[in-house]
């Protein structure tokens, strides 16, 4: 096998959107997948699909629509368990997204916390995967402590030990970093937390499109992401959970589904997954998001990879010249995203600039305001690349970067 990205654009009807008019059309050209992907064709037909010929609710009812809609579920929840390397699928929790995953663990292990604990996250995380333990440290007296990220965006697992002791309950960082593209050492950051006894919650929103993670190999507690950054709709998300510690935790929130007997005295609840499922779930993205996964598990892995390094070195060397431009984050292995920052120019009017000749970059924080504050900055312009881009598409970024820089200086 091997990878061929005209064949992979081709699916993906977004990719073939033009800016402009007459003799000014161009192509679109989206660098902007860190913060959603585009979804290929058959995603999209998949969610239609479902609608047309397999809607009910799911779990609830004996007819056949009812059971072709649980089917579909639950053969997503199985996609999932062996994308992620899980050894059942009732470790797979379906939830909104990366953000409602960590929220989870936070309200459920919140109760095993005490005043004089800490918590260790590090520099770089999202604030998906930083406020949600802050609340927690306030609610319960505990001390969010923040492993340094280095002037290159490594993380250094000696520094990141020395914050980890025995009153850390919680070790939660990135596979991935969403601004700096840095990919974590999540193996020897979870024996660091291990040895201390400390459980570990890795926010996957930005591995999973570039590689496939294997929880039990990294010996992860909790892995989370979101399906509409791996090619799958918005409002799908995925909560991976140890089976013993997904046992042991109590609900987050209550009503339907996640119950075993009701009265108005008392619940007892279901076991996991459904647990953590209360109310109609997505079940229609959680299909959508099983397509989505098979699809890029059946193209070739290693073959994709070496497509996104070349990627990442060509747009490495292509913005090097650009008179005054830093990049922020040029760890060894990094992902496909280039945050940088041109001396002298406001990262709004990059992004604006190159909007104009059909370049779609992000602008502004990325949602990581420590992390810039601890690089200088309050805001940053990023591209980020995902499997379906091209040579010519950051050539064409290149040259429209550089004009846009030479018209704001
Ligand atoms: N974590 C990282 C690293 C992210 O990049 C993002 C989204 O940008 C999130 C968490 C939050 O994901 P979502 O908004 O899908 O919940």
């Amino acid at each position: 096998m091997s990878f061929d990205v005209d064949a992979v654009r081709a699916e993906f009807p977004a990719l073939a959107l033009t800016v402009g008019e007459g003799s000014r059309v161009r192509p679109l050209i989206y660098l902007d997948s860190a913060a959603t992907s585009q979804k290929p064709q058959r995603v999209l037909d998949a969610y239609i699909d479902f609608y047309r010929h397999s809607n009910a609710n799911v779990h609830r009812g004996a007819h056949l629509l009812a059971t072709r809609a649980t089917d579909a579920y639950e053969g997503a929840r199985e996609i999932v368990r062996r994308m992620v390397g899980a050894r059942y699928t009732s470790e797979i929790v379906f939830t909104r997204g990366t953000t409602e995953s960590i929220n989870l663990v936070a309200n459920t292990l919140g109760g095993q916390v005490r005043a004089g604990d800490n918590i260790v996250i590090t520099a770089l995380e999202h604030h998906s995967n930083l406020v949600p333990w802050q609340m927690l440290c306030k609610r319960m007296g505990a001390s969010l402590r923040v492993a340094p990220v280095e002037d290159d965006g490594t993380l250094s697992v000696a520094r990141f030990a020395e914050l980890v002791d025995g009153r850390t309950r919680i070790c939660a960082f990135s596979h991935v970093s969403n601004a700096l593209g840095t990919v974590l050492p999540v193996a020897e950051l979870v024996a660091v937390a291990r040895e201390h006894g400390a459980l570990t919650v890795v926010d996957g929103a930005q591995a999973m499109s570039h590689f496939a993670p294997n929880v039990q190999a990294l010996g992860v507690d909790f892995y989370a992401f979101s399906g509409h950054k791996v090619f799958a709709p918005t409002g799908i998300g995925v909560l991976y959970g140890r089976r013993e510690l997904l046992d042991a935790m109590p609900p987050w929130h209550g009503g339907g589904e996640m119950v075993d007997t009701v009265t108005f005295e008392e619940t007892t609840w279901a076991p996991p997954p459904m647990r953590f499922e209360a109310g109609t779930p997505n079940f229609a993205g959680a299909f959508a998001l099983g397509v989505a996964l098979a699809w890029l598990e059946a193209l070739d892995r290693p073959a994709v990879e070496a497509h996104e390094r070349a990627l990442v070195e060509a747009i490495t060397e292509r913005v090097a010249p650009i008179p005054g431009l830093r990049i922020i984050g040029t760890a060894p292995g990094k992902v496909g995203v280039l945050t940088f920052d041109i001396a002298g120019i406001h990262a709004h009017d990059i992004g604006t600039l190159l909007d104009q000749q059909g370049i779609a970059i992000r602008t502004g924080t990325h949602c990581t305001q420590p992390l810039l504050a601890r690089f200088g900055l309050k805001a940053t312009a990023r591209a980020s690349l995902a499997l379906y881009n091209t040579l010519d598409d950051i050539e064409r970024f290149g040259d429209a970067l550089e004009r846009a820089s030479r018209m704001l200086r």
